[in-house]
């Protein structure tokens, strides 16, 4: 018999359609999967996203081996240092002669893999990772010849190509490619939020829970509220109750904010999407039967599948596109250094407060807290890029960089001087006041813009209209607000400025 192939799989590479286990030989080929020092510790990951990693691939090491795979399991107290570390042992015991492995998500960790041929002396073949909707070739012909990228060219593309949502003639079911005006619907609790069904922490996730208390006892995550699934079938059973009890009202909900629930209709399957125990078009396949039979409006379904086929699938193309330089670009030269609270969401700011403890704690905040409320101060107040970026990788359960970074850069930010997005992110106190319930709780007043009472976001908004307005009367859709801006009295321009300095200088200690 010849040589056995040491077939890597990663920690989001859980599924098996993972191209490493195309033709995977039972009797002669091993798998290595290792739980790293490297990897758990480059950023303070929250503890939910490390329990939820490292319980999966326990339970994903056992589904291998009931199929008859022989599998080298590192688990973390063994105290591996890196994943090169890990390889490098299994070559040894497993006497292969060969490492097969699925590119990593990461721009970094692809550097390193890429370097181990040589130091290992075998050869090291880094397969695409083909549970991606769009390859990495796709989105490059897509994006080649085009000044702008805009993702709603390259959704319906998608749509065409996996044949979703089309009707008999390949047109868009019901006429139009894009619902989101129907997605936009403020909160004000005008129905119930279902209660989410919890799934009990079998003894393996138990196992890993106390390990992870002690270990990264210093890192956000209150793991008495751990809730994720960790196999494939209960990741499935929770999509499945998404569709049945919520998914109606993702449309309408969208981009809502509720003081009374983190997670009001959304979702919450990014990180099971993220490590491999959803696939993408299956969850859009589903969405769409649920619409077929009547159980959705059209608005929510296609408003979900969007967010899977356009934005997920368009965001990797933005990321492996532009890395790695792309990590490095800050259009607004934003170097304020992040405040400690956000380490504890200790601010008076009631929907921002609410959004960083929820995230700190759970692991989880819907898009619009990501990108309305703690991006939008972000940009506003001008806090570092890259201390941005390491926060939003660091707190959430679904954060790796593939997907965090040109959300975080690109859209949150508009860091990437608009290849994400046509123009920043940015709003006032109304924005978020017509969202949902959480003014009503704060302490300052949206409709105010200066003062004691005024809410912050209102006189950084204008101070950040004021600051870059060079820049920003270029773009088409941010020059009528700077011409607004600067047709005010000049007067009331400088008590406005003055506040948001004041608000600057004393609110991000
Ligand atoms: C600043 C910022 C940082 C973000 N960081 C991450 C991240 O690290 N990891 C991550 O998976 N998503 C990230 N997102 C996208 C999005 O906010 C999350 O995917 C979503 O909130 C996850 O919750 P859900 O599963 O309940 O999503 P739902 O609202 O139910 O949406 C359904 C699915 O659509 C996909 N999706 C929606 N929007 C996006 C998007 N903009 N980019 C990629 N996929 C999307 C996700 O897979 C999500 O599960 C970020 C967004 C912003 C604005
Ligand atoms: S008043 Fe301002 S800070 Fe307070 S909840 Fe509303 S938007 Fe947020």
């Amino acid at each position: 018999m010849s040589a056995p192939t040491l077939r890597l799989i990663l920690g989001d590479q859980l599924s098996l359609a993972n191209p490493v286990l195309a033709n995977a030989d039972v009797k002669r080929d091993w798998i290595l999967l290792a739980e790293v020092a490297e990897e758990a510790s480059y950023v303070p990951h929250n503890r939910h996203k490390i329990v939820l990693i490292f319980s999966a691939m326990r339970h994903f090491a056992a589904t291998l081996r009931e199929q008859g795979f022989t599998v080298i399991y590192r688990s973390f107290d063994e105290g591996v240092s890196s994943l090169y570390a890990a390889v490098e042992e299994g070559l040894k015991q497993s006497g292969a002669d060969a490492v097969l492995a699925t590119a990593p998500g990461e721009h970094r960790l692809l550097v390193d893999m890429q370097s181990w041929e040589s130091k290992l002396g075998v050869p090291v073949l880094l397969q695409e990772d083909d549970r991606f909707l769009a390859s990495r070739d796709y989105f490059e012909s897509w994006a080649s010849g085009r000044k702008q990228f805009r993702m709603e060219y390259f959704y319906r593309e998608m749509r065409r190509q996996y044949g979703v949502l089309l009707d008999e003639d390949g047109e868009p079911e019901g006429g139009k490619w894009n619902y989101d005006a129907d997605n936009r619907g403020g909160w004000r609790a005008q129905t119930t939020v279902p209660d989410r069904p919890s799934i009990a922490a079998d003894d393996i996730t138990q196992e890993v829970i106390a390990l992870v208390e002690e270990s990264f006892a210093d890192n956000p995550g209150d793991l008495s509220q751990f809730r994720l699934a960790v196999t494939r079938e209960d990741a499935q059973a929770q999509f499945d109750w998404f569709c049945a009890h919520a998914l109606d009202n993702f449309g309408n909900y969208q981009d809502a904010l509720a003081e009374e629930s983190p997670w009001m209709f959304h979702g919450l399957i990014s990180m099971y999407l993220n490590i491999g125990l959803l696939e993408p078009l299956a969850v859009c396949q589903q969405v769409e039967r649920a619409w077929r039979d009547g159980r959705c409006s059209l608005a929510a379904a296609e408003g979900f599948i969007r967010q899977i086929l356009g934005w997920r699938e368009y965001v990797r193309g933005i990321y492996w596109h532009a890395m790695p330089e792309y990590a490095q670009r800050n259009t607004f030269e934003a170097r304020h250094p992040l405040p400690p609270w956000f380490w504890t969401g200790d601010t008076d700011m009631r929907c921002l407060s609410q959004a960083l403890k929820q995230s700190l704690e759970l692991g989880y905040a819907h898009h619009i807290q990501r990108l309305m409320v703690i991006g939008n101060f972000a940009l506003l107040a001008g806090l570092d890029v890259t201390e941005v970026c390491e926060w939003y990788l660091a707190v959430y359960v679904d954060a790796f960089e593939w997907v965090e970074l040109p959300n975080t850069l690109g859209m949150a930010l508009h860091g990437d001087h608009g290849l994400m997005a046509s123009k920043p992110y940015a709003a006032s106190g109304k924005y978020i006041q017509r969202q949902g319930n959480h003014c009503k709780a704060c302490r300052y007043d949206p409709k105010q813009t200066t003062g004691d009472k005024a809410c912050p976001y209102n006189s950084l908004y204008w101070h950040f209209i004021n600051r870059h307005q060079d820049y920003l009367t270029k773009n088409a859709r941010m020059g009528l607000i700077v011409g607004g801006w600067k047709k005010r009295d000049a007067s009331d321009r400088k008590a406005i400025v003055d506040w948001g300095d004041r608000i600057l200088a004393t609110a991000l200690d």
